[in-house]
């Protein structure tokens, strides 16, 4: 059973939701179908949660009344039958009843939870209840049957597996399920979900679950990109990654895939397939085991990092000195994405500024420190790169009038990193095009 995923985009308004139902239908094989919330949603819930927190209830009655305006309007051009168009009614008010009863409670965060819920529980209440009016067979399952996160918020594929098995056993020769991206049950059984974007993390969970021959992540872009087509002006998509090339690149800014997503994937060995909702029959981006050699596939960029330095004459010759500045940061539970060091200093970078002032602190106690926010680290991705000719001359070729303040390379075979000021990042990403892909 394959698994395909849709974004908001694709189910933010009635005709992309109607056109997505014709998609499914044309591949005969069986499917679940993990759907996000109509696009906009998740924001506006996160907004109204936020009014509630800070009892503004006046500004959150407001959203709600204009969410609600929204999907009465959408139901109303969806379905063309007043008999569906009733029972969406009455379905989706359920839910708004839900959320104007917040206004009244003592909001907390496990209402908060149930509150983010309600756009993936509405949008698949509303795609099932349109495949019904078009007599096509499905069957909309709950994601909170199966979907579970344990005390560190980490998703349990044995237990999806084993609930899911039951669900697809109990409703044999169903050929399509829908089911809700995002929200799942955390060890206390309440409702939670697998942060923003979770979506595609939710896809590829099931994949693995249901060891699915491919998980199809549909969006309305034709793939992952070999630089970011915002910036750079030629690009194009990416027939073939492995699963290590996509996770650098999804990490790495590359904003078409959550980045948690590929490794059940490739844990699992499920292929992902990127594909675009409006060119359906392209290629799109493949993402599996298979590793091209010596090939450079992309490039992507993360801003908002943070980059430090310590200096410390103390570190000369000194053993332990790394694993003491490490365990502060380990302590402040702040990954450390790059590093580079020299003998007397050490210069690393994080995304995670939440607690610098005190790993600051601490660290002082070890040398001069010198802090430079608004940096980007812009990565260079494609198996065995550092093997492949002259690709150290190409970069610096490309780097030739951009001060850099960090490389790393070597430190994978699939990675060359470049740490730079946020300002450069634009000339960067431009100028690597034009070396690395002669475009
Ligand atoms: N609706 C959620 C969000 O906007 C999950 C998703 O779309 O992937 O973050
Ligand atoms: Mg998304």
């Amino acid at each position: 059973m394959k698994t395909l995923k849709f974004g908001g985009t694709s189910v933010g308004k009635p005709e992309r939701m109607q056109h997505i139902a014709r998609l499914i239908i044309q591949d005969p094989d069986p499917k679940i179908v993990v759907l996000s919330a109509l696009s906009g949603t998740t924001n506006t819930l996160v907004d109204i949660g936020e009014n509630l927190f800070e009892e503004k209830v006046d500004k959150a009655g407001q959203l709600i009344h204009d969410l609600h305006d929204h999907y009465m309007s959408f139901i109303d051009d969806l379905y063309s039958q007043d008999k569906f168009k009733e029972s969406a009614i009455i379905a989706i008010n359920e839910h708004f009843d839900f959320m104007n009863g917040l206004i009244a409670a003592f909001f907390n965060k496990r209402l908060n939870n149930e509150l983010l819920a309600q756009g993936e529980l509405m949008s698949t209440k509303i795609f099932s209840l349109y495949l019904d009016e078009q007599e096509i067979p499905s069957k909309l399952i709950s994601a909170l049957d199966f979907m579970y996160i344990d005390e560190d918020k980490e998703p349990d594929i044995e237990f999806t597996n084993d609930k899911l098995s039951g669900i697809l056993y109990q409703n044999k020769g169903i050929g399509i399920f829908v089911t809700q991206g995002y929200i799942c049950r955390n060890h206390e059984g309440e409702i939670d979900n697998l942060q923003r974007g979770g979506s595609d993390y939710t896809a590829t969970l099931i994949g693995a679950a249901i060891n699915a021959p491919e998980v199809q992540i549909w969006t309305d872009i034709d793939g992952m990109h070999n630089n970011d087509p915002r910036i750079v002006e030629k690009t194009y998509a990416i027939s073939n990654l492995s699963f290590n090339e996509a996770s650098e690149l999804a990490y790495f800014g590359a904003k078409i895939l959550h980045p948690s997503s590929i490794w059940p994937a490739q844990k699992y060995n499920v292929p992902v397939r990127l594909k675009n909702t409006m060119e359906p029959d392209a290629y799109g981006t493949l993402i599996s085991d298979i590793e091209e050699e010596k090939k450079i596939k992309a490039v992507a960029a993360k801003d908002g990092i943070t980059a430090i330095k310590i200096k410390s004459s103390r570190m000369l010759m000194a053993y332990g000195f790394l694993r003491k500045i490490f365990q502060i940061f380990e302590n402040y539970r702040t990954p450390i994405d790059m590093i580079s060091t020299s003998e007397v200093a050490v210069s690393l970078t994080i995304d995670d500024d939440s607690n610098l002032k005190s790993i600051m602190k601490e660290l002082k106690d070890f040398g001069d420190i010198v802090v430079d926010d608004h940096q980007t680290i812009i990565c260079i991705v494609g198996n065995k790169i550092v093997e492949k000719e002259e690709i150290l001359q190409k970069v610096f070729r490309a780097m030739e009038n951009v001060p850099v303040r960090m490389i790393s390379y070597g430190g994978s075979r699939y990675n060359i990193s470049i740490l730079v000021d946020n300002k450069f990042k634009n000339e960067t990403l431009r100028e690597l095009n034009k070396h690395i892909f002669n475009i």
